[in-house]
């Protein structure tokens, strides 16, 4: 039969699974024999089998009792024994700390009788009516549900009364009134009286406890934190220890290290007189841990002791609960202790140099994520009031500007050198120059995959999306908040895309040290504290990594950026940026074309415009690889929009006039290229089998850039890749195209140019067949956003708002696929494509871009599945070599 009951002495904290975080915790303490008052704990399977049968799992109830004999025998007393009861606490602890999610309920044992007996070895009658009307008040709200605000008010109507504002200035006498009134509302409000039988108390209290699992606190917060739903809570039932029995009395809680910045130094908080619980409800206030000393001089010491004792036994920062009972220190619970991201990396830094964790421990104990927020500046809110107005918090920093309403206002004012933050309902791509003329993007509606969130994080702009209690009025250039503040174009703003908050005005700045140190590419600079540890751990990291990391860069500055912050090359180069701006007019020309010479013209004026384009990226990247992705996105994103056209024409003709005969020409195009999925449409390498001369005219720049660069003496390493294919038919006829004019360019210039030719491996039926692809291509680039796309069949901007909501919220994704890589589907692609392609090519180069190259789940993923590389944006570089390195561990 299965066993539900360990006692304290019989667990460790290895156990954490079954036993939970703090149950094991509690083992692990009582094993090191730290003082823990004495107890069990009842397994998260008890709390399973509870949860699935609705019924108390058989056998239970007799382990129970059997621990909790052994309980009562080493106190010399039994529960609620009415002349002196021994209490017990009963609290909730699951694998994953929930902190506040779930119920404890305190000094279980208590009743009409017991109450007078423990006013009596107490010698406190305050105290004894105090627990039993804390009893009554949890026992109420938690097990019995009666709402908590009733007892609540009970109490202030009594401290009213009283004229205090302090829960202690209440004496026993009121105390035993008010316990008598918490004992009223229960019957009244369930019908039922508050149970005097302490086995009853102690069984509902346990069940009650095993129920808050699913409570919808508890259910939202790991929905937030991604713990599942399945695993159950375990159940500590201990005996209780009182810090409320006068001023030798107290709880605290503290820190082994500072939790802010992973500083030595002993942190926390301590509150005479008092039982845990009060600690952090900020009903009293609470003096510096320091105080201790004073106050207690021996339970401080051992206080200090048992810190240091559980620093060097966990090896790593604790945080501790520990309540005084009239001069003896009891321990309450320890972890490992939460903390900032600053602190995670001078904590391994200084772990390390203390010899306490290895280099590759101090690694693992870092994260990208950490260090990302670490990259940012962030605002000083100390002095702030309320934000204006709070959304997703979409990517992270904090910015500050005036607002402005479009793109091309916000191209105006950057180019005059001031600072904007654009303001959209949602951004398209035609806002980008905006984007990227702004220091913040903030939107009113979308996801954290939407447009300005995807972008924004690319480019490592600050961003906050889905404002919704912003209504944005773009025409009268303002925006309302939800009180009826309106806000004029021009008004400046604060925008915390690490909070998802927007103030009113310029709140400071604190800049990020980290931030500069990594511009400013290796280290070449006096460091200290956490950019020195920051600097270490990439070092570590670097040194362990199997992957190697390059960053997705269109521009030689982009590219000079991501060189700085560690890329090995460029994993994708996008050609699309290069058709936009005044290079529009040449690709309508050559969309328009009527015949072969007029589009060849075209070609041929924009030949030159890309060779320049990529002979920049190569300079910047001499020596690297620089994968170089032929033109992607279908033809008539890069005309302008459909409707527009159609009005400018309607409206010519309203007033009388002619349209404008290359308006009408234009629409005509348009209308004829029009696709209802362009997603799915021509675009990627069906462009190139069906636009005569495109894919001759990229390749043509790309070879006379190299070229070019390698008769000024550089070291050029230009791969060509092949988006969307599908079939190996179709590389292999762009890559006999390539050659030929690669031959070409060759024999012209006088210098042998050979660039390796790949592809996207972005399609399932090229995963698929990737065994037969490889046959033509000397490298993989795994393109993940459209592999996810084509593998769910949903386009990421026509379903992100409303249905992803409702699928994170449904649980259907724990997270955005297009944040995290779905290992099962998308993955269980990716690891057949490299399976079959190494085995048709064993030296083919495999390697993934787009935004799961610089997630770090993906990474690790990446890391696993035997790619060479990952390639994300320059931003994310330093955080996926992290990465790399913690996935290599
Ligand atoms: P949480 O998980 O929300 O921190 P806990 O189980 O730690 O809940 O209980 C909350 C507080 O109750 C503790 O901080 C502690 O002060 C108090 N408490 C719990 N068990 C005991 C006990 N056996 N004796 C005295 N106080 C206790
Ligand atoms: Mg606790
Ligand atoms: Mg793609």
């Amino acid at each position: 039969m299965a066993r539900y009951v360990y006692d304290f002495t019989e667990g460790g904290r290895d156990m954490a699974a079954l036993l939970g975080g703090k149950g094991s915790n509690l083992a692990e303490m009582t094993r090191l024999g730290l003082p823990v008052p004495p107890g069990f704990t009842l397994t998260t399977e008890a709390c399973r089998a509870f949860l699935d049968t609705g019924g108390e799992p058989p056998g239970m109830w007799e382990e129970i009792s059997e621990h909790l004999t052994a309980v009562e025998s080493a106190a010399g007393r039994l529960l609620g024994q009415p002349d002196d009861p021994l209490l017990l606490s009963v609290r909730s602890g699951a694998r994953f700390s929930m902190p506040g999610m779930m119920e404890t309920i305190l000094d279980i044992g208590l009743n009409d009788e017991s109450v007078l007996g423990l006013a009596k070895v107490s010698g406190s009658k305050r105290f004894a009516w105090d627990s039993y009307r804390r009893l009554v008040q949890m026992f109420g709200r938690t097990v019995m549900g009666v709402d908590g605000d009733l007892f609540e008010r009970a109490i202030a109507a009594h401290k009213a009364q009283r004229g205090t504002r302090d829960d202690h200035d209440l004496d026993a006498a009121e105390l035993a009134v008010l316990t008598e009134e918490f004992k009223a509302i229960i019957r009244r409000e369930t019908g039922e009286d508050f149970p005097q039988d302490p086995a009853e108390q102690l069984r509902r209290a346990v069940l009650a406890v095993f129920e808050s699992w699913n409570g919808e606190r508890a259910r939202l917060y790991r929905r937030r934190e991604h713990i599942p739903d399945d695993l159950g809570t375990a159940v500590n039932v201990q005996r209780m220890v009182f810090g409320n029995l006068g001023p030798d009395s107290g709880s605290g809680v503290a820190f082994t290290r500072d939790p802010a910045t992973g500083r030595p130094g002993l942190y926390g908080d301590y509150l005479p007189d008092a039982q845990g619980e009060d600690v952090v409800s900020g009903i009293r206030n609470t003096v510096p841990l320091t105080e201790l000393e004073r106050l207690d001089p021996l339970s401080y010491r051992r206080l200090l002791d048992h810190m240091g004792t559980l620093e060097r036994h966990y090896r790593d920062l604790c945080d501790i609960e520990f309540t005084i009972e009239r001069g003896t220190l009891w321990m309450l619970q320890t972890r490992v202790g939460k903390r900032t991201a600053e602190a995670a990396f001078v904590l391994a830094a200084a772990l390390a140099d203390e010899g306490v964790v290895t280099p590759d421990e101090g690694l693992a104990r870092v994260s990208g994520e950490g260090l990302a927020q670490l990259m940012f500046p962030r605002f000083d809110t100390s002095a702030t009031g309320d934000p204006l107005a709070r959304g997703v918090p979409a990517s992270p920093g904090a910015a500050v500007g005036a607002v402005v309403f479009d793109s091309a206002e916000a191209v105006r004012r950057a180019a005059a050198g001031e600072k904007v933050v654009l303001v959209r309902q949602e951004t398209t791509p035609d806002d980008l120059p905006g984007m990227i003329a702004a220091q913040a993007v903030l939107t009113s509606r979308g996801g954290k995959t939407s447009h300005a969130a995807v972008v924004a994080r690319g480019m490592g702009k600050v961003c906050v999306c889905g404002a919704e209690e912003l209504a944005v009025d773009t025409g009268r250039r303002r925006f309302t908040t939800r009180d009826g503040t309106v806000v004029e174009e021009g008004t400046v703003l604060s925008v915390d895309g690490t909070a998802g908050a927007v103030y009113p005005g310029s709140v400071p700045l604190v800049d990020s040290a980290v931030m500069r140190f990594l511009e400013a590419g290796a280290g070449d600079h006096a460091t200290t504290g956490v950019v020195d540890a920051v600097a270490r751990a990439l070092t570590r990291a670097d040194s362990v990594r199997q992957l190697e990391v390059r960053a997705n860069a269109d521009t030689p500055e982009d590219a000079a950026r991501a060189r700085r912050f560690g890329a090995q090359g460029i994993g994708l180069c996008r050609t699309e940026h290069m058709f936009l701006g005044e290079r529009r007019r040449l690709v309508e020309e050559m969309v328009l074309a009527g015949t072969d010479v007029q589009r060849d013209r075209a070609l041929a004026a924009l030949l030159p415009l890309q060779r320049e384009d990529f002979t920049g990226i190569l300079e910047a990247m001499d020596g690297l690889p620089v994968t170089i992705r032929l033109l992607d996105p279908p033809l008539h994103e890069f005309l302008p929009d459909r409707t527009e056209l159609a009005v400018r024409i309607a409206a010519a003709e309203a007033r009388g006039e002619r349209p404008d005969a290359h308006d009408v020409e234009l629409l005509t195009a348009v209308n004829r290229m029009h696709e209802e999925n362009p997603m799915l449409g021509l675009r990627g390498v069906r462009l190139g089998l069906v636009v005569p001369g495109l894919v001759a005219m990229q390749v043509r720049a790309i070879g006379e850039a190299v070229a070019q660069r390698l008769l000024a003496g550089g070291a050029p390493r230009a791969e060509i890749m092949v988006p969307l294919v599908g079939d190996v038919r179709e590389l292999r006829i762009v890559r006999a195209e390539v050659q030929r004019v690669l031959a070409e360019v060759s024999e012209t210039s006088g210098v042998p140019v050979t660039c390796p030719v790949g592809t996207m491996i972005e399609l399932p039926r090229a995963a698929l067949t990737a065994g037969r692809i490889a046959g033509e291509a000397e490298f993989f680039s795994f393109g993940t956003n459209d592999l996810t796309q084509t593998t769910w069949g949903f386009s990421r901007d026509d379903v992100e708002a409303e249905f992803f909501s409702a699928y994170l919220d449904k649980g259907v994704f724990p997270v955005s696929p297009f944040e995290t890589l779905d290992r099962d589907g998308v993955g269980r692609l990716v690891r057949l494509a490299v399976a079959e392609g190494r085995a048709a090519r064993p030296d083919l180069k495999i390697g993934v871009c787009g935004e799961h190259g610089g997630d770090p789940d993906s990474v690790h993923f990446f890391h696993t599945a035997g790619l060479d590389y990952v390639s994300c944006s320059p931003f994310r570089v330093p955080v996926a070599r992290l990465e790399a390195g913690r996935a290599a561990l």
